[in-house]
């Protein structure tokens, strides 16, 4: 938030105690535009090009990005057998991003990413009930009797609650769109399963108002529009 003190924005970027960052600036560890800084109460502005013990420090911000996940990339932050999603992503401070709504690993399509929490919540949370829609190809044809059943809410394994109702359009024979409001773990396989049928390829195509750009190629990221951003 600018304007901000100069030791601040140092200990905030640097990630060091206030002091540290004080003691720095003392000792001419820090320059602004070039020049060296030595007042703590300095006020940095937007443009200002903030330099400590010769590393340039940036504030970020809130980012906010979709990717067309692939098949055989996990969500997850690190894993020892297969690529993530993160890795996708050409940004600087990749460690600060969370993945806001996991996929299975065999399942493709949007995938938000961000590193604002309370947009995440807002995203994922149940209780902030927005719909997820999936394209599903399936193994056995769709019966209507599904189509009802998924439509209801039907009792998943392990559970004692039936799901939310969902909407349901049937494509053709063997795939659907279903958007749900929850995201119970595995919950459209489940959901499929509980009437009977399998998932034979799983894609998710838009989650609330923000819709998968279809110019992104599996593996392509973009950052969100100011509107995609606020629909959340
Ligand atoms: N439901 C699933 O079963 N898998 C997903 O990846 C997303 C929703």
């Amino acid at each position: 938030k600018f304007p901000c003190r100069l030791d601040k924005f140092i200990s905030h970027l640097a990630e060091i105690p206030r002091t540290k960052a004080k003691a720095g600036i003392k000792r001419k560890f820090a320059t602004v535009n070039g020049e060296v800084i030595r007042s703590f109460d300095y006020q940095v502005k937007p443009d200002d090009i903030v330099i400590f013990k010769d590393v340039q420090l940036t504030d970020l911000g809130k980012r906010y990005f979709m990717v067309n996940k692939p098949e055989d990339y996990v969500c997850a932050n690190s894993d020892e057998m297969h690529p993530t999603v993160l890795e996708l992503l050409n940004e600087p401070k990749l460690s600060e991003l969370h993945i806001a709504g996991r996929l299975d690993i065999d399942t493709t399509g949007l995938v938000l990413i961000t590193n604002d929490g309370d947009w995440s919540h807002r995203a994922t949370s149940p209780k902030h009930q927005k719909f997820k829609t999936y394209l599903i190809e399936t193994d056995a044809e769709i019966t209507e009797q599904a189509i009802t059943e998924l439509e209801e809410g039907v009792m998943l394994n392990g559970e004692n609650a039936p799901t939310l109702p969902a909407k349901v359009e049937k494509l053709a024979r063997f795939s659907l769109k279903l958007s749900i409001q929850e995201g119970k773990y595995h919950q459209v396989k489940r959901m499929l399963a509980a009437v009977g049928n399998h998932v034979a390829a799983l894609h998710r195509e838009q989650v609330s108002r923000i819709l998968l750009d279809s110019s992104l190629e599996p593996g392509q990221y973009r950052a969100l529009t100011q509107d995609e951003i606020d629909s959340i």
